[in-house]
């Protein structure tokens, strides 16, 4: 009998001992930092592909690491990486199926809304459809308790919002806008883990007058950006003085303008975004001059990451290319941080070459610098027309 005990004991133990073993996963909480998922551990000058920005305490399980990433279990089929520093450890979250509640679309004088009750900060991504007009969101780790969305006639830009389950674990939030533009949304969570995406109504007057617009000039600081190939002059130095002239002409124009730098000044991408943000402007120029190895390479490019927001980089483009520029080309899904704002259309303007040594000589010429400007606000004023 002793012996049996013994061996039942043992038994139970062992047994005990494979219970609490550690699992292979844990769990982490998003930071206050521009968190993003990423598609893969792909490596380059811009980083990996970004799937999604995300807002600050999403819980994410974690599955592996590799060097600086974690990789994270979004649903059963579907996996992204982030970064390690953009998050932190937390308490294990209960594993069930989350259920949404009802939804209400409803606008302010500002903004439309599509807010939808969660009892845990899930994870999410979002896609901007075109043709028509859509913003696509999938909530990971959702199933649809959703038995009625209420729309109210204050959400004056959505034109519908109703829900599909594509998988067991993933409800997808379809938002239907009634103008073909996207002027931006933003998703986040508020209070009572609502998830909340905020959608810009197209500006009630398409004219500069009535518009804010930001103008970003790239690098700065310790942030030189490139240099020219004969004259050595940096990039950070011009991108500022043609910004500068941008929002001359603009306030010209009426526009109310917001510069992320004025000055030589040292500024993060995170911080660009950050001040953005806050001011919530209409669209984002971003300036900046190109460079290659190859001296032979030049030219006019401009810069999209959505589809939604391509029109405006087309246009600036278009317009740009009557300075006698070579077509770089429009470039579309660029990797680029402040291309990454959901938050308003956005184009970075590489104007031309600091390693060509004509389009040196262009970037080096004050008229050239001014007709440039103009030939930017001129694209912006085109967009505008054909909405
Ligand atoms: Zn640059």
């Amino acid at each position: 009998m002793k012996k049996f005990l013994t061996a039942l004991f043992l038994f139970s133990c062992l047994y005990s001992c494979a219970q609490v073993k550690n699992p292979d996963y844990f769990y982490v909480k998003t930071k206050d930092s521009l968190p993003f998922l990423k598609y893969g551990l792909g490596k380059d000058r811009l980083g990996g592909a970004k799937m999604t920005f995300l807002d600050s305490d999403v819980v994410l399980k974690v599955t592996d690491s590799v060097r600086d990433d974690y990789k994270v279990q979004l649903s059963q089929f579907h996996s992204a990486w982030i970064e390690k520093a953009k998050v932190a450890k937390t308490l294990p979250i209960e594993e069930k199926q989350y259920l949404t509640s009802s939804w209400n679309v409803y606008g302010d004088s500002l903004y439309d809304y599509v807010v939808i009750s969660l009892d845990q900060k899930l994870p999410y991504k979002s896609e901007m459809k075109i043709n028509p007009s859509r913003i696509v969101v999938d909530i990971f780790g959702a199933v649809s308790n959703t038995n009625w969305i209420t729309q109210l006639s204050t959400a004056r830009g959505i034109k519908n919002a109703w829900y599909e389950q594509p998988e067991d674990d993933v409800m997808r939030v379809i938002i239907e806008l009634k103008h073909s533009q996207n002027w931006g949304y933003r998703i986040y969570y508020s209070e009572n883990n609502k998830l909340t995406i905020r959608i810009k109504r197209q500006p009630r007057i398409l004219n500069l007058s009535h518009l804010t617009i930001a103008v970003d000039a790239g690098h700065g600081g310790e942030n030189i950006g490139a240099t020219g190939v004969v004259s050595k002059i940096k990039e950070k130095d011009y991108t500022l003085l043609i910004a500068k002239e941008l929002k001359k002409q603009l306030i010209k124009k009426k526009a109310k303008v917001v510069m992320t730098r004025t000055k030589d000044t040292t500024l993060s991408m995170f911080e660009r975004i950050q001040y953005l943000g806050q001011q919530n402007p209409d669209l984002l120029i971003s300036i900046h001059l190109n460079s290659s190895s190859q001296d032979t390479t030049s030219g006019v490019s401009t810069y999209y990451r959505y589809i939604g927001f391509r029109p405006l980089s087309e246009a600036i483009l278009k317009s740009m290319l009557q300075l006698g520029l070579h077509e770089f080309g429009n470039v579309g899904s660029f990797n680029f941080s402040l291309n990454g704002p959901t938050d308003y259309p956005n184009c970075l303007v590489e104007v031309a070459f600091l390693s060509n040594k004509k389009d040196e000589k262009k970037i080096l010429d004050p008229r050239f610098r001014r007709e440039t400007a103009a030939k930017i606000i001129e694209g912006i004023e085109e967009f505008l027309k054909k909405l």
